[in-house]
């Protein structure tokens, strides 16, 4: 099988196996744009649990920008400190909400380079944003999604670089509908390639694995 042929065969085997086991999130059918950028930041080093257990009451508190740019930082922090990291995510979430109100008239620059201003909002939640809500086919990863393509396509180099990941990620993802793959690949970190113990006897792409057919 050439290289090509690879990432087709795992594209479409990721994707039929998210359709048997996508994980549940309110945030993956909102089409707010507001709430999918407010998300990302919540998500942030965090587990994706946790967002799930404050996001109704959260959105029904903080329903625009100019609600969190209105609240005391400190029930700000109050309201989302079950995520950890509360004074630092309370701070982004009020100076993006400063920037949005002030010099975009409370709309969201699509320009990821303008969020990225912001201290706190770097290349993950931009490029997420510029996915999940512009369906933008942008590049990102977290440690998940940058296993994965470590494990499936390429050495486990612990220096490998961004514009590596990039690239495979461009081979990777279909020409349409892009957010599939990526919830798909988190999905499947989460529930079969696993940092520790992978499921690899339950993996529909074992035969394709560059990890299980060249173990250290
Ligand atoms: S074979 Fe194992 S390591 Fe490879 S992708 Fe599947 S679960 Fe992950």
């Amino acid at each position: 099988m050439n290289r090509e042929d690879k990432y087709t065969l795992v594209r479409e085997k990721i994707l039929d196996w998210y359709k048997e086991n996508k994980r549940d999130y309110p945030w993956r059918k909102s089409r707010s744009l507001y709430q999918i950028l407010i998300t990302e930041i919540l998500l942030q080093k965090t587990i994706a649990l946790n967002v799930k257990n404050i996001y109704n009451d959260f959105f029904t508190k903080y329903k625009d920008f100019s609600t969190i740019y209105n609240e005391d930082i400190t029930d700000l922090q109050s309201d989302i400190k079950g995520l950890g990291l509360s004074n630092k995510r309370a701070k982004i979430l009020k100076d993006l909400s400063h920037m949005i109100i002030t010099d975009y008239e409370g709309e969201i620059p699509h320009d990821p380079e303008i969020l990225r201003k912001i201290n706190g909002i770097a290349d993950y939640v931009s490029n997420a944003f510029a996915c999940f809500g512009l369906n933008h086919r942008t590049f990102f990863f977290d440690v998940n999604i940058k296993r994965f393509i470590q494990r499936v396509f390429k050495p486990q180099d612990v220096n490998v670089k961004i514009e590596t990941i990039y690239s495979e990620l461009d081979k990777l993802l279909p020409k349409t509908d892009f957010k599939y793959m990526y919830w798909a690949i988190l999905d499947f970190g989460y529930k079969i390639c696993s940092k520790n113990k992978p499921k690899c006897e339950l993996c529909p792409i074992s035969d394709n694995c560059f990890y299980l057919l060249n173990p250290s």
